[in-house]
């Protein structure tokens, strides 16, 4: 069944609603759910709340009501995303490879778009999984032994504020035996269709937590939705210096703001870094153009499709600037009122990676991609 997204319909975008539906209905499927980051700050402008109102916790209700087994933050699969995308950063820097940077991988528009325009920079884009299919593969993973167990399958569902994470979820690459790690996507729109038809008053609920054991993210996680979010989590991750100061100096070191084109020098263990922060895919390509012509030097560049990011996502109820400006500084308060600002703090990292957790040993099986494209041009 497919949505009309414009007015004449030209542009059609397949929705698996029905699917979810079913799935809910389904006794032999336990179906879970994860929500990106920035849903938390638009969703709730359908139901009467204003732009920018971090909605996560009424959010996380609604979707119990509407029957999902289990509700998690993908703020959780940005946090890993970080641990793995510093990781890269610094073993880049130490390798000294820097004729390009390294170039962010979440956004699976600006990916297509660089397999497309620009083939031969595939090498420098991280090999990071989004955090979508990062939490969809630790997640499907988890319940690999309960749905033996229980006779069950687990159908793995992600609410997001875009459009192109429909295609991304049903990329061969993101497929493990034939079989996705994300089973269905549904935009922010959709998940508010699906709560008036089941006629939930969401401004009069009250707000849940999501499930353990996987109930803890950090504030680096939130921000992945805004513009320069992702550049910010992993500088908190990359600094030596875990001090307030030390996470100040990130905040104003020029990679918060609305422009689709920022710099930032940053000075990491002795080294001054530069890093770039385009979003809107036109930004990219000029900038690319420019460092491949050797005009602009870049360490790390971070890509967002949406000018804005994934706030301004096509997935999401439309809104005017200013109000695009509300969600930002909703996605920062939520950062402010987070106890853990940084990835490597969070609890649940901690046990994925260690004394036998889940990840031990399987981060690259379980947490990388590489592109078909890429090794062509290597
Ligand atoms: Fe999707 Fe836009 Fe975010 Fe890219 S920037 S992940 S296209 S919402």
């Amino acid at each position: 069944q497919c949505a009309a997204v414009c007015p004449t319909a030209a542009i059609k975008v397949k929705t698996d609603m029905d699917k979810v539906w079913r799935s809910l209905y389904d006794p032999s499927k336990r179906v879970v759910v994860q929500v990106a980051p920035a849903v938390r700050v638009a969703l709730g402008e359908a139901f009467g709340l204003q732009p920018g109102e971090d909605s996560i916790g009424r959010i996380f209700t609604a979707i119990r009501m509407l029957g999902f087994d289990a509700v998690y933050d993908t703020c959780v699969g940005a946090d890993l995303t970080i641990m793995e995308e510093a990781k890269e950063l610094a073993e880049k820097l130490e390798n000294g490879d820097d004729r390009f940077p390294l170039f962010t991988s979440c956004c699976p528009a600006w990916i297509r778009f660089a397999e497309t325009r620009h083939p031969d920079i595939l090498p420098y884009i991280s090999t990071c999984k989004s955090p979508m299919e990062m939490f969809g593969a630790v997640l499907k993973e988890y319940y690999k032994e309960k749905d033996a167990e229980e006779e069950k399958s687990t159908i793995s569902v992600a609410i997001m504020p875009c459009v192109a994470k429909k295609m991304e979820a049903v990329r061969e690459e993101f497929k493990r035996d034939g079989i996705p790690d994300v089973d269905y996507v549904i935009t922010t729109k959709e998940l508010i269709r699906m709560i008036r038809e089941s006629g939930i008053q969401f401004d009069e609920i009250d707000p849940e937590a999501p499930d353990m054991p996987f109930s803890i993210s950090s504030g680096a996680g939130v921000i992945f939705g805004v513009t320069g979010g992702v550049t910010e989590a992993a500088l908190r991750r990359l600094v030596q210096e875990k001090s307030t100061q030390a996470l100040r100096d990130i905040k104003f070191s020029g990679i918060r703001g609305m422009e689709g084109v920022k710099e930032a020098l940053l000075e990491l263990n002795g080294r001054t870094l530069r890093i770039g922060v385009v979003s809107g895919l036109g930004n990219a390509d000029d900038l690319i153009e420019k460092i491949k012509s050797g005009e602009e030097h870049f360490d790390f560049v971070e890509v967002m499709a949406c000018p804005y990011g994934c706030i301004a996502g096509a997935g999401q109820p439309f809104c005017h600037k200013v109000d695009k400006k509300e969600r930002i500084d909703g996605m920062y308060r939520s950062d402010k009122a987070a106890p853990i600002k940084r990835s490597e703090e969070n609890p649940v990292i901690y046990t994925l990676y260690n004394n036998g957790g889940l990840l031990e040993g399987r981060e690259h099986e379980l947490l990388h991609v590489h592109y078909a494209g890429a090794h062509a041009h290597e």
